[in-house]
């Protein structure tokens, strides 16, 4: 059965969180390529779901579901990543609605796009989280430019995007106008909520490097095989990880700050079993996809590499550690720096 062909299915039997779980991992086991659709099926669709009216989910979701409609997620731009709220994309009013100027950056899947959800700037006076809008704005109006950027693995999965006088109606706005950080907020949690497609490329990737280091006879060095005892241990708790929050969802609570703790978990341990498998690699890790001698033919190089981002994308690290430190733990927020210079007297004190 295809993607849509599964999504229908689950559609049709009313299945829930842990269905959905499942039927990503068996996929995924199965070695199929990833959903095309994954940002309209994994995070726009529930944000229809939580704050888009009637109208929008009857014309949305149907054709998220059967990948009949691709979508992008139009958040970062050049000076906002991490800082998001600091968005400049400005959202013009016009007649019937608004007209975009701005540019975004990093937007996966923008060259394959129908629709994108866009976070701009509705009132440039308000306080920074209070102006911001969250719109969806159609990929195929002649305002909209987009151009791949090429990766580390050279390849293109994502693109900068030109947004010049693109017109976005009023029946395009999620939720209430300004409130588009609430709604962003509820986009970005099931980003880094339960992850069944991670888990099983992690998995499938510890039993090849097993087999692998078996071949190269790593396990008898006592360091490196100190490194595949502690991959195995990690992916088996990030398989616990992944059980505890899906246990959560499927009470029917939202993932929460919690999800900043599995993102960080998963994309650490990711590095390092990417890192204990170019050691056992030895010689051959620094070889490219045609080079000869070189096992797997460059498939763990590239995958090396590939996942470096993985500690950037859905929010960095050094991001999800101030989501856990103030919004988990509750410690206090760090002191702003000084925006004037010591005095004497300060220095002297
Ligand atoms: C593969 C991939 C796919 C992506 N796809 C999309 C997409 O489809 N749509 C989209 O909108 N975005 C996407 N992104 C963008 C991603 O969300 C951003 O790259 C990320 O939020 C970081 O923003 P930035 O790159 O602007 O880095 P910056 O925010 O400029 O950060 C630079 C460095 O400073 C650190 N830093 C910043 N602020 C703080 C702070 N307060 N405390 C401590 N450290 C800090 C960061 O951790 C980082 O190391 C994607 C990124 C990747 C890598």
């Amino acid at each position: 059965m295809g993607g849509s062909g599964v999504a229908r299915g689950l559609r049709r039997s009313g299945a829930g969180a842990v269905e959905h779980f499942i039927v990503t991992e068996e996929l995924a086991r199965a070695r199929a390529p990833e959903l095309v659709g994954r940002i309209g099926i994994n995070l726009v669709g529930p944000t229809l779901l939580a704050n888009g009216t009637d109208t929008q989910k009857n014309r949305w979701l149907p054709h998220i579901l059967s990948a009949r409609e691709i979508w992008c997620q139009l958040f970062s731009e050049p000076g906002a990543g991490s800082d998001l709220a600091s968005v400049s994309t400005r959202a013009v009013p016009v007649d019937g609605g608004w007209r975009l100027e701005g540019q975004k950056v990093w937007t996966s899947y923008a060259q394959f796009a129908t629709w994108g959800v866009c976070l701009a700037r509705t009132d440039p006076d308000a306080p920074k989280h209070r102006g911001i809008s969250y719109l969806v704005v159609d990929m195929r109006d002649p305002g909209v430019v987009v151009r791949p950027l090429r990766q580390i693995t050279d390849e293109a999965e994502f693109n900068e995007v030109f947004l010049d006088g693109v017109f976005v109606p009023y029946d395009r706005l999620i939720g209430t106008e300004n409130d588009g950080w609430r709604v962003a907020n509820s986009t970005l949690s099931h980003e880094r909520g339960v992850n069944p497609r991670q888990l099983v490329v992690h998995m499938q990737l510890l039993e090849e490097l097993l087999r692998l280091a078996l071949g190269r006879g790593a396990f008898d060095d006592h360091r490196l095989r100190a490194r595949l005892a502690q991959a195995f241990v990690e992916v088996r708790l990030f398989r616990l990880h992944n059980w505890r929050t899906l246990s959560k969802i499927a009470r029917g609570l939202p993932p929460g700050p919690e999800g900043s703790q599995l993102k960080l978990y998963w994309s650490e341990m990711s590095k390092r079993l990417h890192d204990t498998v170019l050691t056992v690699l030895g010689p051959a890790a620094p070889l490219w996809l045609d080079a000869a001698h070189n096992p797997g033919g460059g498939a763990w190089q590239r995958s090396w590499l590939y996942y470096k981002a993985s500690s950037i994308w859905a929010g960095t690290n050094e991001i999800q550690r101030n989501v856990i430190g103030e919004r988990v733990l509750g410690l206090p927020r760090e002191p702003r720096p000084k925006q004037t210079p010591p005095t004497a007297r300060e220095i002297a004190s």
